[in-house]
């Protein structure tokens, strides 16, 4: 029983019959790609991964590359002069348009083409391969495996891209471009073609989620300032031109991708991923869209909503003996959002033994449960009794009343004490 992963399925399910959008046919070789490929995956804080359909289909990263280049370009040049190359504001215009800074040629910013191919020049290398393979390591740092490129994609793209090279020549010509353009856009076209799955997508949202640390292999990829520079221009950027209403509605910070990739950060909470390659009318995949807008809504993720504190939910998972029985017991204090209650059902799920066995779960210390881990949280305490274990809640709030309908088969008392001595008992 797994709350969070019974909610990516269900939203994967609701999601899935979408019909709308349609495959990016301007790079040919994307063309090929399955309409009904469609995949979730995300990654919390402390590196669990979760998955919902499609989650190891291979497609290329595209778009969705941008944001970690800048993130490295960044870390080599430092804010200050990457600003002097590259803007950040909003342009409000199409991924591919001519959104050059008068007089200088700076283009708008890191997340549409032009400024794109411009920070991909900014990357730090002698020569052209040192450059490449910088940017994918560190793509591959982000993702916490070694990627590779499709080469398909690539040669499909760089005979077929005369519209980005066009914009590397004019920026060059406005003196905003760092390298030889033929050479710039042939880097930028190799780093759209990086393979990656909705996993590695989501370790990577995760990764900058994560202040620039990756939460799977523990390498910090990039410092934290950096982390939340990038996260900020996702922000506002991120989402071609829905990026404001995507703020509006689903408030995270994201980049989406011609192929079809999608990832969306919750800072200090998860990176997530969806990969469905049809495109609205924007260029964002229709899916992707609809799931992280559910998403949002049903566990309150907008960042302007002020969740408070994260720290410490979870202060006690351990096995204590009672009247000669052994209880597991997870005590927890504060408000339960989703990244609490994930640590919670983690350490409930370590505690609980193969065979039925008794548990207390003492949240006598919660000030709230929103609704959509008290469904989460009520589902699992359900499984539990079904499955024969002897449970007890110490709680002084009922959080039953917002996790929905199903009848209470679990014990509560309004102290640990009452519930420990309930648990280890064999009455009723
Ligand atoms: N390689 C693609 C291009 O430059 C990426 C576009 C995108 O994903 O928005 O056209």
């Amino acid at each position: 029983m797994d709350p969070v992963t019974d909610s990516l399925n269900e939203i994967h399910r609701r999601f899935a019959a979408l019909r709308d959008g349609r495959v990016a046919d301007y790079i040919p070789q994307l063309a090929l790609a399955d309409p009904d490929d469609f995949g979730i995956a995300l990654v919390s804080m402390s590196g669990h991964t979760y998955r919902a359909g499609r989650t190891d289909s291979a497609f290329t990263i595209q778009s969705v590359s941008k944001p970690f280049v800048y993130a490295l370009a960044l870390s080599d040049l430092g804010a200050r002069e990457t600003l002097r190359h590259v803007g950040v504001e909003p342009s409000g215009n199409a991924f591919n348009a001519i959104s050059l800074e008068p007089g200088t040629g700076r283009p708008a910013n890191p997340m549409i083409n032009a400024g794109a191919i411009a920070t991909t020049a900014l990357v730090r290398a002698d020569g052209p391969a040192e450059r490449f393979a910088r940017v994918l390591d560190c793509l591959s740092a982000f993702a916490g495996r070694p990627l590779d490129v499709d080469e398909e994609v690539y040669a499909s793209e760089a005979a077929t891209g005369d519209h980005n090279r066009a914009l590397a020549y004019l920026m060059r010509s406005a003196g905003s471009l760092r390298t030889d353009p033929a050479e710039a856009a042939d880097t930028y076209f190799r780093q759209c073609a990086v393979r990656v799955t909705a996993v590695d997508l989501a370790v990577m949202a995760a990764t900058l989620a994560n202040g620039g640390r990756n939460p799977v292999t523990g390498v910090r990829v990039v410092a934290e300032p950096d982390a939340v520079r990038t996260l900020a221009v996702m922000a506002t950027c991120g989402m071609y031109d829905a990026a404001g209403q995507w703020l509006l509605d689903v408030g995270l910070p994201a980049k989406s991708g011609v192929s079809g990739g999608l990832i969306a950060a919750s800072p200090a909470r998860f990176g997530i991923a969806v990969h469905s390659p049809p495109l609205d009318p924007s260029g964002n995949p229709v899916r992707a869209v609809a799931a992280l807008g559910e998403m949002s809504e049903r566990f309150d993720l907008h960042i302007m909503h002020n969740s408070g504190l994260h720290a410490a939910t979870v202060t006690g998972a351990e096995r204590v003996e009672r009247d000669g029985r052994t209880i597991g017991v997870v005590t927890a204090q504060g408000s339960l959002e989703f990244t609490e209650t994930e640590a919670l059902l983690y350490a409930l799920q370590g505690l609980t033994p193969p065979t039925p066995g008794r548990l207390v779960l003492d949240l006598t210390a919660v000030s709230t449960v929103l609704p959509g881990p008290a469904t989460a949280l009520v589902a699992v305490l359900a499984d539990l009794v079904e499955r024969g274990h002897r449970v007890a809640v110490a709680a002084q709030l009922v959080f039953e009343e917002a996790g929905e309908t199903r009848p209470r088969t679990w014990e509560v008392f309004d102290s640990r004490e009452d519930a420990l001595e309930w648990v280890a008992g064999d009455g009723d």
